[in-house]
């Protein structure tokens, strides 16, 4: 058997087209451009790319985005104000803070004090409890889910892959990926169990998955042996190798031969990362304007 590949570039595209596109163009008929800021914080490599391909998907789709960069050595009350300024600038409907941070800044001081209703990244406590409880406060005010554990549930929508009663492994279980994936797809009636670095025989968990979703940054880390035949493999992971080459947490020759769908790296999870990033900041202009009510 051969896996059908989730062709993640491909989903991106379409919701850009058929959702993002015709949103951003009603949003545009009322005088609005949805605008997204990025703070960037020193000089990592990786986070240049990132932030790169996040400001061209903007241009693409018609978005207003702006990068704020400041050297490593900035004074984290510099980066606080900027952040506090955003808040009030009515052009932006967005603001994400690029990780990591170099290791001195307090990071949960800058993510919390980006305004919840601008929080596209939903890095925000109020955001991230909002995936606990099923509604927030008084409802007044908007809820992000965070973009990569987002668009891994868009992926599997999309391509019709049931999810309620599931047996769902999630391997990994950081605040931005595991975490959030987790409780997102627990929220969908799975049964998720979350593995990470100190679980015990890894493999014991992930054959029973009908679902499988890595996010670990190991390469090769899921070979076919631990894939219970039939499942669906979704690989977050994102590695360099020495000879350049990008490959995901999952050994996808081996690993397609057994599982029914299989998402590839590149075009899999990343190019859904980026594209849920642009829907939420159009939805945080939607709500935003409604709640002026200017929409
Ligand atoms: P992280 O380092 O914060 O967390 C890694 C998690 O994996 C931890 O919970 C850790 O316990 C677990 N882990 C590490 N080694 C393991 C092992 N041998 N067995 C089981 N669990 C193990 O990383 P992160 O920020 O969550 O990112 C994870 C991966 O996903 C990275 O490769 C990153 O580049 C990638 N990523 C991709 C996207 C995307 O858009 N595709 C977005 C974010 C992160």
């Amino acid at each position: 058997m051969s896996a059908k590949i989730i062709d993640g570039k491909a989903i991106a595209k379409q919701i850009r087209d058929s959702e993002l596109k015709p949103d951003i163009l009603g949003l545009q008929a009322h005088g609005i451009t949805p605008g997204l800021a990025v703070l960037v914080v020193g000089n990592d490599p990786a986070s240049k790319v990132y932030v790169g391909q996040k400001m061209k998907a903007c241009r693409e789709v018609g978005l207003h985005s702006e990068t704020h960069e400041f050297a490593a050595d900035v004074p984290q009350a510099d980066v606080l104000s900027r952040i506090e300024s955003l808040n009030r600038d009515p052009r932006i409907h967005g603001i994400i803070v690029q990780l990591p941070l170099p290791p001195r800044f307090d990071m949960r001081a800058l993510l919390e004090a980006i305004s919840p209703d601008k929080d596209v990244d939903g890095f925000h406590l109020y955001n991230v409890g909002a995936l606990v409880v099923e509604t927030a406060d008084d409802g007044t005010k908007s809820v992000f889910p965070p973009c990569t554990p987002y668009g891994v549930q868009r992926l599997l929508e999309y391509s019709e892959i049931p999810i309620e009663g599931q047996n769902v492994v999630v391997v990994g279980a950081s605040n931005i990926v595991g975490k959030p994936m987790a409780l997102m797809l627990l929220r969908k009636n799975a049964t998720v169990s979350i593995c990470h670095v100190k679980t015990r025989d890894l493999a014991q968990f992930t054959i029973l998955a009908d679902i499988l979703v890595i996010g670990a940054g190991v390469p090769n880390l899921i070979v076919a042996p631990m894939v219970k035949r039939g499942a669906v493999v979704i690989d977050v992971g994102i590695n360099r190798l020495d000879n350049g080459k990008l490959v995901g947490d999952v050994d996808f020759a081996g690993v397609s031969e057994k599982a029914a769908y299989i998402t590839p790296v590149p075009g899999g999870v990343g190019p859904m990362t980026v594209t849920m990033l642009m829907v939420n900041t159009v939805a945080a202009a939607q709500r935003q304007m409604a709640r002026a009510g200017n929409f």
